[in-house]
């Protein structure tokens, strides 16, 4: 599969669809990874916090893939944050991936001080160590607040985003501000109320395609990028296979009807729900 890239705000190209490992345990990423890598993945995303760094990097070095081939994505812990403890932060990822750079290096949750983990990692960005830097849940206002107040533009949001929590006003933001919305949890986390809801089931039928691949090709038409995760070979496939048919205007107007705009897992502003 000839999977396409988008061109970020500092020139980066990033593969508009990739591969997530959040709650791929660690005896699994291995295996898991090296089935996506064959399948033709060549876009990951993991975090310190998911503690499975060592075996995506296991699976990499193993693939034999060139690495410039790979598009390798990290995040920053809430416990890491502040200007002196990001870079050891981040040290430690790359020596658990095996890696020299990064291609985007995240800031996982906008807690603590993370002004200071932003400045560290502009100075990531400049040294080439992080070929992309940016956020992860950061509502508007934060977003913005970032923006306004720092040097580099984060090139990317990653953002709970799916047919029951469309982010639209987040969307528009991130256009504005130069900043790709990426979507985390595109399938809902396999939540069985999206994956067989009546509308997104016909649609599927009248292409042909699964529930699952009605959903990401949607997000992909939004301009969103795509990092949908299973461990199983045969659905690693389907997510990847959504390059060869398109949802019309009309379609994508009744997909946005389902828009709930509440987050199906919690609510990042709420400080007290964070892990
Ligand atoms: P997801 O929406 O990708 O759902 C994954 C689940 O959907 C699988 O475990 C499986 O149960 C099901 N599934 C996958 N493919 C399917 C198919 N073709 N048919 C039927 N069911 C299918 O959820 P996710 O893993 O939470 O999100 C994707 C990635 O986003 C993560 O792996 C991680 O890399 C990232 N993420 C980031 C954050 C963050 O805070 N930044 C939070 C959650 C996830």
């Amino acid at each position: 599969t000839h999977i396409p890239t988008t061109t970020l705000n500092n020139g980066v190209q990033m593969p508009v669809l990739g591969f997530g490992v959040f709650q791929v345990p660690a005896e699994e990423a291995e295996r898991v990874v090296t089935d996506a890598l064959a399948a033709g993945y060549r876009h990951l995303d993991t975090a310190a916090a998911y503690e499975n760094e060592a075996g995506v990097g296991r699976a990499i070095a193993a693939s034999g893939i060139p690495r410039e081939e790979l598009f390798v994505t990290t995040k920053l812990w809430i416990q890491d944050a502040g200007e002196q403890a990001a870079p050891a932060a981040f040290d430690r990822s790359l020596q658990r991936l095996g890696l020299d750079y990064l291609d985007l290096y995240l800031i996982h949750q906008p807690y603590g001080d993370y002004y200071g983990s932003w400045r560290a990692m502009e100075e990531l960005n400049r040294t080439g160590r992080a070929r992309a830097i940016g956020v992860s849940n950061f509502h508007p206002d934060r977003l913005v607040d970032l923006i306004d107040h720092t040097e580099v533009v984060p090139a990317v949001n990653q953002i709970e985003t799916h047919p029951f929590f469309q982010r639209g006003t987040d969307h528009d933001v991130m256009r504005q501000r130069g900043v790709q919305h990426e979507s985390w949890g595109p399938l809902g986390q396999g939540r069985d109320d999206l994956l067989t809801y009546p509308l997104l089931t016909e649609l599927a039928t009248a292409h042909g395609k699964t529930v699952a691949q009605v959903v990401l090709r949607w997000l992909l038409q939004r301009d969103t990028v795509v990092i949908p995760k299973s461990s199983r070979p045969q659905r690693m496939a389907e997510n990847l296979d959504v390059f060869d048919f398109s949802l019309t205007e009309q379609e994508m107007t009744r997909i946005a009807s389902l828009d709930t705009g509440v987050s199906a897992v919690f609510d990042h502003r709420d400080p007290a729900s964070v892990a």
